[in-house]
């Protein structure tokens, strides 16, 4: 059986869980995988994609802080790619070329649909932040028509921005402060790193009614301070794992064919998480 070479790439990459991801969907699916982990700082990047592939990788996934470089590396790109600039996946074409993909928005949206089982259409979504994640996601987000998805970020200029790269009237930008005092949203999303600082974003509770599903898209052993206070004010709360998954399922697919089956490996990936 050939062994295929896929990796990620990223700056830190130690703490990832993507590893032990792929080699179970490989376990899986019988296919001989060399999963690697290659920690690149933002000068080096571009060479080492280029390394990985030129030695015969076939796909690499890619984390902070390079979405964006990775996005503009690559001489094709899928729809979410090309709406939202970033990549978070990169392919070695038949010939040599490089592909781009986004798998961060439909990672999310199996994970509302298909494990949270929530509907996005004229839904009232907020997302709290406005970096690389935040970006990954709006496209697919958007795809279902929601009534309306508000982005609030500590710096209100980025969210600005991003709602002006997307051009959608769906979208807006709120600055914290002035979530005060609005109606509560269907599904909140914390598209933020606070939680990696135990901390959370300062939205009022008011962005929270009970019938609020509430998202942190950090994954932890243990619910983040976004959740408890979510759950605090009577919401619904899931936090990153599944959306962790799912994504990975759809970069498996893209470099080998096969879609695997979420349920067990997010099982699998749960009981790691708690024992490691
Ligand atoms: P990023 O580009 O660095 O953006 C970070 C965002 O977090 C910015 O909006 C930043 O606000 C905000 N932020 C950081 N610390 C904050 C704090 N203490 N309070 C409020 N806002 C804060 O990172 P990213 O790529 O978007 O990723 C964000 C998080 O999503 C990561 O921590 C990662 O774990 C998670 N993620 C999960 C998945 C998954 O599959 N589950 C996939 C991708 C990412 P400013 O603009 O004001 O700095």
């Amino acid at each position: 059986m050939t062994t295929v070479r896929c990796g990620l790439i990223g700056h830190p990459v130690a703490h990832s869980r993507s590893p032990d991801i792929h080699r179970a969907f490989a376990a899986q699916a019988s296919i001989a995988l060399d999963y690697v982990l290659i920690d690149a700082e933002p000068g080096e990047f571009p060479d080492r994609v280029r390394e990985f592939f030129a030695d015969g990788g076939r796909g690499l996934n890619v984390t902070l802080p390079h979405k964006a470089v990775a996005f503009a590396l690559a001489e094709e790109a899928g729809d979410e790619a090309w709406q939202s600039g970033v990549a978070n996946v990169l392919t070695r074409l038949p010939g040599g070329r490089l592909r781009a993909d986004n798998t961060d928005g439909i990672g999310l949206v199996r994970e509302l649909t298909k494990n949270l089982g929530f509907d996005r259409a004229d839904r009232r979504i907020l997302i709290a932040g406005a970096g690389g994640v935040a970006a990954g996601i709006i496209p697919s987000l958007l795809a279902a028509k929601p009534r309306e998805i508000v982005i609030a970020n500590r710096t209100p200029d980025r969210a600005a921005r991003l709602v002006k790269h997307f051009e959608n009237q769906r979208l807006a930008a709120i600055p914290l402060p002035d979530l005060r005092g609005s109606q509560s949203f269907d599904l909140v999303i914390n598209a933020t790193s606070a939680s990696l600082e135990g901390k959370r974003p300062d939205l009022p509770d008011d962005a929270i009614g009970k019938a609020t599903l509430a998202c942190d898209l950090v994954y932890a052993d243990e619910p983040t301070p976004f959740m408890r206070w979510a759950t605090a004010l009577g919401a619904r709360t899931a936090d990153g794992g599944g959306m962790l998954v799912e994504q990975a399922a759809e970069s498996f697919l893209l470099w080998h064919g096969i879609r695997p089956d979420t349920v067990s490996i997010l099982h699998h990936f749960r009981s790691r998480l708690q024992s490691d």
